[in-house]
């Protein structure tokens, strides 16, 4: 049996989804764009931009990416986080996250359009995230969790699920999607005690730490589902994930890879979310 649940087949039933809503967008005279806001250079960022616009050109979607200098006033990125607000060629805006020191993300959150916010940076879409309302953009990395769930087919109503995690951009508001599908849901972070037997009641186990390697099959329940959202690089260089694939492949049923994993599905959400908040500026798809 396979047990690898690649993310590839899945973002490609997603980015196949958005070619054919770009195609209705274009009929009606609307060329859907994104917009990246990145500060620095940072090799993380500049790597997501890659795969992000290879997923755009791939669906049809335009894009322009904002370089802004590191050392960028907190008013100077405002007023460009601004005019991307009021431009109205640009549908979506992706502001690459941590910004730096000089720049409040608690005030940035704040001033990003929410209908244009398309990675969920907005409070008003963190609330609908709890409130469950569709009307608002989902982070993209836990959407691309989700979506692996559903691709592949995996029940998890009733089931225990255990996220190792809690931050704003993965573990938060993926507890929230996922108790939407009637999982029982436990956090854990860097405080929780006896990880590991927390870890081991999980019928269903989400990594993501940034702790290369730190998840072990003493950690698995036999006949788990483990999806790992880590991304980190290893000592000799390599990209690996927060599970180790090879030692937890035997106890569990499925598991994800790292790279190939969550991480190619997230630029397809957020391209599908592009194809949104266009589809939003001539009110959705009839
Ligand atoms: P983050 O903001 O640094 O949060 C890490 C979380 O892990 C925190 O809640 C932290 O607990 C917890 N933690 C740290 N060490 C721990 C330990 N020893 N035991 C238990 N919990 C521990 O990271 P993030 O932005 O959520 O990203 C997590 C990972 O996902 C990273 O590898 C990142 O590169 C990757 N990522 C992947 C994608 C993708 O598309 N696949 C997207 C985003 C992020 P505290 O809250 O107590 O500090």
């Amino acid at each position: 049996m396979e047990k690898l649940l690649k993310g590839k087949p899945v973002a490609d039933r997603i980015k196949a989804n958005v070619k054919e809503q770009v195609k209705y967008l274009i009929e009606k005279g609307v060329k859907p764009k994104i917009k990246i806001v990145r500060v620095g250079e940072e090799d993380s960022d500049l790597a997501y931009e890659k795969s992000a616009l290879k997923a755009m050109v791939d669906c049809g979607i335009e894009y322009e990416v904002l370089a802004l200098p590191r050392d960028i006033s907190q008013n100077d990125f405002i007023e460009n986080l601004k005019s991307a607000n009021i431009d109205p060629s640009v549908h979506g805006i992706l502001v690459f996250r941590p910004l730096p020191k000089q720049i409040d993300e608690n005030v940035i959150k704040n001033i990003i359009s929410p209908e244009k916010d398309i990675d969920c940076f907005n409070p008003v879409n963190i609330g609908k995230v709890m409130e469950g309302d569709d009307t608002g953009f989902l982070p993209c990395t836990p959407a691309a969790v989700i979506e692996i769930i559903k691709y592949y087919d995996i029940n998890i109503s009733g089931k225990n699920a255990v996220i190792i995690g809690r931050s704003l951009v993965v573990g938060k508001p993926l507890s929230m999607m996922l108790l939407r599908k009637d999982a029982t849901v436990t956090i854990c972070h860097s405080k929780t005690k006896d990880l590991q037997n927390i870890a081991k009641d999980a019928d269903l186990l989400v990594a993501a730490v940034g702790n290369a390697n730190m998840i072990d099959s003493q950690y698995i329940k036999k006949g788990a589902v483990v999806i790992d959202v880590g991304i980190n690089v290893d000592e000799n260089g390599k990209i690996v994930g927060d599970v180790n694939t090879d030692d937890c492949m035997e106890k569990s049923s499925y598991i994800t890879p790292v790279p190939r994993g969550v991480g190619s599905v997230t630029t397809s959400i957020l391209a599908l979310h592009v194809a949104k908040a266009a589809l939003l500026t001539i009110g959705g798809r009839k």
